[in-house]
C-alpha cells in the first residue's frame, strides 16, 4: 500500500530512533516530510572557477591538489592547496585523520563545496564537503540543493534522502496526496498545483530564482502560503459554524428601553456609534448567535455601544454579561453601568476574583436566579461555578486577550434552554481590515470610525529626560488650574517587580518635588482593592497626579485628566503608546502628552516618536506599527493562532490576505468537503483542540 499518511517508519531505513528525531521536527507521516520545506538552497549544479570565487561566496570548486601540509599556527591544521586553470585556493581542516591526510596526494582531483573566506593564505574554505573524483566525471547536481531545518543527530544528506523517498512515493501514487484546492478553483485563482509546488521547492531547477526563493516570494511558496492562510481562515469559520450551530435568543425589542437610556445621556450618539448599533441590532434580532467585533479607536465611545446592546438583551428578558480584562477596568465599567442603568430600574451586579465569601455567594445566587440583569466582571464571570439564569449576550471588552477558545467556551454559558449567548467583542486596536479579516475570520466586523465631537486632539511633544524639571513644572501648572495628570512608568526589562519599584521611586521623587499636590500610585503588584481605591480617588479628584505603570493602558476614563507624561516611551510599541495617550484628551480642554525619552535615541525610536507626535489617528498609527514591528507583535497573535504558521508570513504575504476570503468562500460553496482536510493538514492538532472545547 502506498499511502502518504503512513508513519515515516514505513520508509526504508527509518526505525524508532530516527522517527523520534523526525517527530521533533513535527514530522510524523510521509506526507509531513513533503511539507517539511527547505530553509534555503545551495547551488551545486555547476562548478565555479576558483579564480572567480570571492570571500563570502558559496560554491562547488574542482581542482588538482598541488600541496598538502600540516601547518602549525594558533591551531594545528591540514592545509590543502587546490588549483584549477583560473586560480588557487586553500582547503583548511582543523580536525583531520592521518588517512584523510594521505588522501590528498599531489595531483589528486578533488571536488568540494563550501564557503570561501579570507584566510591566512588568501581565499580559504574551512572544512569543505569534498570527495575525490576521477577525471571527466559528470558534473554535479541536476537541481539546487535544499537545506532543511533539522535537529540534533539528523544530517542534511539523511533528511534529503528521506524526502527523496517521499517524493518518489508521491510520483508513484499522486492520488495519495490530493490537492487541497480543487482544480477549477486553482484555475480561477491562478494557482499552481500542490505537487508541482512541493517538487519545485524540494528540487528547484538550476535556473530557479534563488533570490525570490530566499525571500519566500516564489509563486510556489506563495501558493503554499495562501493555502496555509486559507486553512486558518477555514478553521476560524468552522469555529463560527460551531458556535452558531446552536440557537441564540432573538432580541428584537430593545428600542424602547434604548431610547429611554439615550434620552438621559448628556450627549447624543455619533453617526458611527449609531451605525454600529444598527449592525448589532440586526444581528440580535435573529436566532443566530451574533459574533461581532467592534473596533473603535480609544475614546470613540465603545462603552455606550456596549450598554445599548445590553439593553436589547434585557428588553428581551435575558441577562447580559460584560467582561473586562483587568479588575480596574471591570470596576470602572461596573460604576458606569450602575449609574446609567439604576434610573432605568435595572439591576447591575459585580463579580471578580476578589469578591469572596458571602458576597460572592449572594452575587452568584442573583446571577443564577436572574435578579442580576447585567453582570460586570473579569474572567471570573465565565468560570464554571457561575451559572446564569438566561444569558443572552456576552460583551467582551479589549478582545486581544480573549481568544478563539474562550469564544467557544462561552457557548456553554447559555445553559438553561440550550441557548448560546450572542457575543459582542470590543477592541481599541484598529488593525487594517484585511488583517482583521484573517485574524478574526470567525467574527463580523464593525468599525466606529468617528470620535465624539468637541475633542481637541492631544498635543504630543518629545522631551529628553534632562529637561525633567520643566516637565515637573508643567504638572504643577496644570494641577494649579484644577486639571489632573498621569505619570506613566514603562517596563524596565521584563520584570514586573522592578517596574513597580521604579514606579514607587518615581512617586517618592514627585511627591517631594510637588509637595502641594496629592500624588497617588497604582501598579500591578498592588492588591485589587488598593488599586480600585486609588483609581476611585483619582477619578473623584482627590488625587492630582497619578503615577502608574502601564496597568492603566486600557480603558480608564477620567475626563479631567489633561496631561500625561510617559517615561521612556521608546520602550513601548506604537499601539500601546496610542492606547496610553488615549487616557487624556477625553474632556473638552486641550490635552498634552509628553514623551519623556532617554537620549540618545536610535533612528528607529526617533521615527516612532515622530509618528506619535504627528498623528492621533489610531488606524494610521497601527499601520505604522505593523510596518515597524510586524503583525505578530501588534495583533498579539498568540491568541489568534496566526503566530505558529509554517510558511505564511503575515507581513510579507499581506497582499495574499485579500485573496484568502474570496477563496475560502468559493471553496466552502463549491467544494465544502475540501475544507476539513486542509485544516487538518495545516493546523493538525490545533484544529483538534478547537474541536474539543
Ligand atoms: P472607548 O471607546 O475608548 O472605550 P469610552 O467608551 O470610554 O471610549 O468613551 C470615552 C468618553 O467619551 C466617555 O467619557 C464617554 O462618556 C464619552 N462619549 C461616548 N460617546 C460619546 C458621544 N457620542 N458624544 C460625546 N461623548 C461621548
Ligand atoms: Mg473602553
Amino acid at each position: 500500500m502506498n499511502d502518504l499518511a503512513q508513519p515515516v517508519t514505513e520508509l526504508t531505513g527509518v526505525g524508532e530512533a530516527l522517527a523520534a528525531k523526525l517527530a521533533r521536527l513535527r514530522v510524523q507521516t510521509i506526507a509531513d516530510l513533503l511539507f517539511h520545506l527547505p530553509l534555503r538552497y545551495q547551488d551545486r549544479t555547476r562548478i565555479t572557477p576558483i579564480g572567480t570565487l570571492r570571500a563570502g561566496m558559496e560554491g562547488v570548486v574542482e581542482g588538482e591538489v598541488s600541496a598538502a601540509d600540516v601547518v602549525k599556527g594558533r591551531r594545528r591544521s591540514l592545509l590543502v592547496r587546490l588549483k584549477d586553470d583560473s586560480g588557487i585556493i586553500s582547503l583548511r581542516f582543523f580536525h583531520f585523520s592521518p588517512a584523510q591526510q594521505q588522501q590528498f596526494q599531489r595531483g589528486t582531483h578533488v571536488r568540494c563545496f563550501g564557503e570561501a573566506r579570507a584566510g591566512a593564505t588568501g581565499l580559504e574554505i574551512y572544512h569543505p564537503e569534498y570527495r575525490l573524483i576521477g577525471t571527466g566525471e559528470a558534473p554535479v547536481e541536476d537541481h539546487l540543493t535544499p537545506i532543511y531545518p533539522t535537529t540534533e543527530g539528523l544530517t542534511q544528506p539523511r533528511l534529503r534522502g528521506l524526502i527523496g523517498q517521499a517524493l518518489k512515493r508521491l510520483a508513484e501514487a499522486p492520488e495519495s496526496l490530493p490537492d487541497g484546492i480543487p482544480e477549477p478553483l486553482r484555475e480561477r485563482f491562478r494557482l499552481p498545483g500542490l505537487h508541482e509546488c512541493l517538487r519545485y521547492l524540494h528540487e528547484p531547477p538550476p535556473d530557479a530564482d534563488l533570490e525570490r526563493l530566499a525571500e519566500g516570494r516564489h509563486p510556489t511558496q506563495r501558493r503554499l502560503a495562501l493555502e496555509e492562510l486559507l486553512a486558518h481562515q477555514l478553521s476560524l469559520r468552522q469555529v463560527r459554524l460551531r458556535i452558531q450551530a446552536d440557537g441564540a435568543p432573538a432580541l428584537p425589542s430593545g428600542r424602547g428601553l434604548q431610547a429611554r437610556f439615550v434620552a438621559q445621556l448628556p450627549f447624543s450618539l455619533t453617526g458611527a456609534q449609531q451605525r454600529v448599533l444598527d449592525e448589532i441590532a440586526r444581528d440580535l434580532e435573529t436566532e443566530c448567535p451574533m459574533l461581532r467585533l467592534v473596533q473603535g479607536d480609544v475614546g470613540s465611545g465603545k462603552t455606550v455601544v456596549a450598554a445599548m446592546a445590553a439593553l436589547a438583551a434585557i428588553a428581551g428578558g435575558c441577562q447580559a454579561a460584560v467582561m473586562a480584562p483587568t479588575e480596574i477596568l471591570a470596576e470602572q465599567h461596573f460604576r458606569n453601568f450602575r449609574e446609567w442603568f439604576a434610573p432605568l430600574g435595572i439591576e447591575v451586579a459585580w463579580l471578580a476574583g476578589k469578591l469572596k465569601g458571602k458576597a460572592r455567594l449572594d452575587t452568584k445566587a442573583a446571577i443564577a436566579d436572574g435578579r442580576a440583569q447585567v453582570v460586570v466582571g473579569t474572567h471570573a464571570l465565565f468560570q464554571e461555578d457561575v451559572h446564569f439564569q438566561r444569558l443572552g449576550l456576552a460583551i467582551v471588552d479589549e478582545q486581544h486577550r480573549f481568544g478563539v477558545h474562550q469564544r467557544l467556551a462561552l457557548r456553554q454559558k447559555g445553559e438553561a434552554g440550550g441557548l448560546t449567548p450572542h457575543q459582542l467583542i470590543m477592541t481599541a486596536t484598529p488593525i487594517p481590515r484585511t488583517l482583521a479579516m484573517s485574524a478574526y475570520a470567525d467574527l463580523d466586523l464593525s468599525v466606529i470610525d468617528e470620535l465624539p465631537p468637541g475633542r481637541t486632539p492631544v498635543q504630543t511633544v518629545a522631551v529628553p529626560d534632562e529637561r525633567r524639571p520643566e516637565v515637573v513644572a508643567r504638572i504643577r501648572n496644570a494641577c494649579a488650574e484644577g486639571r489632573q495628570a498621569y505619570w506613566v512608568c514603562t517596563l524596565i526589562e521584563e520584570s514586573e517587580a522592578l517596574q513597580c519599584q521604579a514606579a514607587e521611586a518615581t512617586r517618592d521623587a514627585l511627591t517631594e518635588a510637588l509637595p502641594e499636590l496629592a500624588v497617588g500610585l497604582v501598579h500591578g503588584r498592588m492588591k485589587a482593592a488598593e488599586k480600585a481605591a486609588v483609581m476611585a480617588a483619582f477619578k473623584s479628584g482627590e488625587l492630582d497626579l497619578l503615577v502608574a505603570t502601564t496597568v492603566i493602558e486600557v480603558g480608564v476614563d477620567v475626563p479631567n485628566a489633561s496631561l500625561m507624561i510617559i517615561e521612556n516611551p521608546e520602550r513601548l510599541g506604537l499601539s500601546q503608546l496610542h492606547q496610553l495617550r488615549g487616557r487624556v484628551g477625553r474632556g473638552s480642554t486641550e490635552s498634552f502628552c509628553v514623551l519623556l525619552y532617554h537620549p540618545p535615541l536610535s533612528a528607529h525610536s526617533r521615527e516612532r516618536l515622530a509618528v506619535m507626535r504627528e498623528s492621533t489617528d489610531g488606524f494610521r498609527i497601527a499601520e505604522k506599527d505593523l510596518e515597524l514591528r510586524g503583525p505578530g507583535e501588534v495583533l498579539g497573535t498568540r491568541q489568534t493562532g496566526l503566530a505558529q504558521m509554517k510558511i505564511a508570513d503575515l507581513e510579507r504575504d499581506r497582499d495574499l490576505l485579500e485573496r484568502v476570503s474570496p477563496l475560502a468562500r468559493a471553496l466552502l460553496e463549491e467544494a465544502p468537503d475540501a475544507s476539513e482536510p486542509l485544516i487538518r493538514r495545516w493546523l493538525g492538532d490545533e484544529a483538534g483542540r478547537y474541536g474539543q472545547v
